[in-house]
Order: C-alpha cells, then sequence, then structure tokens
C-alpha cells in the first residue's frame, strides 16, 4: 500500500492552556498585573479605577477584538509593547510554570512543520518554550506583536491573518491544524476551513467543555495527539 505523504501537514500550536497550563500560576498573576495597569491608565483626576470598572472595560474589549491588549491600544492610546510587558511581570516565571513530560516526544512524532501561533508576547513566549524544551522543535514562532494585517495588529481569532499565514506558507487551509484551547479561535479557524482540536484539560472548572461544531477532535490532554494525530493528517 501506498504510503500516505503527511509532510504537508501544518500544525499552528497555541501556547497558554494548550501546552502549559497557564490557568495555574501565569493567568492568575497576568489578571492582577492587567488590572492594576488597566486601573492606572482609567484613572479619572489621578484617583485609580475602581475594580468594577476596570473589569466591565476588560470584559468589553475583550469580547470586541479577542484581546483586551487591542481595546486598550485603540481607545486609550497606551502602546502595545508597555501593555504586554506591564501584563507579564513575573517574580519568577519558571517556578510557574507548570507542563507534562512528553512534549518533545510528540512534536517529534508528528509530521510536517510545527509552529507557535500565540496571542502572548515574544519576551514572554520565547522562554516558556525553551523552557518546555520545544524550540528546537518548532519551525516557526509567531508572538502576538508578529500578527499583523497591513501593519494593524491581528491576534487570534483574526481570519485576515490566518489568510496570511496560510500565504506564507503557500498551504491550503485544508492541510493546516489549529490546536487550542480557545473555542473563538477555532471557529474562526474552522469558518477559514482549517482543522481544529480543542485541548481542554487546562480550561478552569466550571467552564463550558462541550464540543462545539468547530471542533474537529476534542483532546483532555495534547499528548493524546501522539495517539490520534493520524486522522488529522
Ligand atoms: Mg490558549
Amino acid at each position: 500500500m501506498r504510503k500516505r505523504d503527511c509532510s504537508g501537514t501544518l500544525w499552528l500550536f497555541d501556547l497558554d492552556n494548550t501546552l502549559h497550563n497557564a490557568s495555574h500560576a501565569i493567568f492568575p498573576a497576568i489578571n492582577r498585573n492587567m488590572n492594576a495597569y488597566m486601573a492606572r491608565v482609567l484613572s479619572v483626576d489621578g484617583k485609580p479605577a475602581d475594580a468594577a470598572t476596570v473589569d466591565a472595560v476588560r470584559q468589553d474589549y475583550y469580547q470586541r477584538y479577542g484581546i483586551t491588549m487591542l481595546g486598550m491600544v485603540r481607545h486609550h492610546g497606551v502602546s502595545a509593547e508597555e501593555f504586554l510587558q506591564e501584563a507579564h511581570q513575573f517574580d519568577d516565571l519558571i517556578t510557574m510554570l507548570r507542563f507534562e513530560r512528553g512534549l518533545r516526544n510528540l512534536f517529534r512524532r508528528l509530521p510536517g512543520k510545527k509552529i507557535l501561533l500565540t496571542n502572548a508576547p515574544h519576551f514572554y513566549s520565547h522562554r516558556v518554550i525553551r523552557h518546555l524544551g520545544l524550540h528546537k522543535h518548532l519551525d516557526g514562532h509567531i508572538p502576538v506583536e508578529a500578527m499583523r494585517v497591513h501593519g494593524q495588529l491581528q491576534p487570534k481569532p483574526s481570519r485576515p491573518f490566518l489568510r496570511k499565514l496560510l500565504a506564507k506558507y503557500g498551504k491550503t487551509a485544508k492541510k493546516c491544524i489549529l490546536v487550542e484551547d480557545s473555542i473563538d479561535n477555532l471557529r474562526a479557524a474552522k469558518n477559514q476551513g482549517l482543522r481544529t482540536v480543542w485541548v481542554t484539560g487546562y480550561i478552569p472548572a466550571g467552564q463550558n467543555k462541550k464540543s462545539a461544531a468547530c471542533v474537529d477532535v476534542k483532546v483532555k490532554s495534547v499528548l493524546q495527539l501522539v495517539k490520534n494525530y493520524r486522522s488529522l493528517v
């Protein structure tokens, strides 16, 4: 039997809550940092905004733009760099990381190119991916500041950026697989014709984990792809 050529597959891997457990300590720290920074930016007459105001603005921007940072850049004149620096301040990032053994083996096994596609900034994702030991197994690393269309920031779930990415790698959508914990990002990818893997193991308890039409494969851990990636490539 002729062996199927799988080398043309392009894997797009999210980072936080897909390859490691950001809910454990990193997301709580980012939330605290972001709230404190936003309270300062939204202050009136030198008085920091209260928690309810910050929360309402965060939710509004997250829903409108898929990422809070974009709303702060567009409506409050802050720079993306400053926002990302302020949000990603950690006392000791490495000790805050929680992840499973076997990620390197997974990346070795998967056929095709593997790209990191994260709405996090490079100075952070670079450190995390090195600590996970995956930097040598990646064919590309696209942090949030590199997600631009016509010079404008277009983070996930931007469909124009996905189209640009496919064109850059010369791939049709069918050859491309997004591996993610965010259902909004998976839905945008599916609408664009990509295949999708939903990773649910790090999603906090209480959040909806019911499968959706935009999900081709649902896994608790990304490591389950070692056994079932063949149905996708
Ligand atoms: Mg994520």
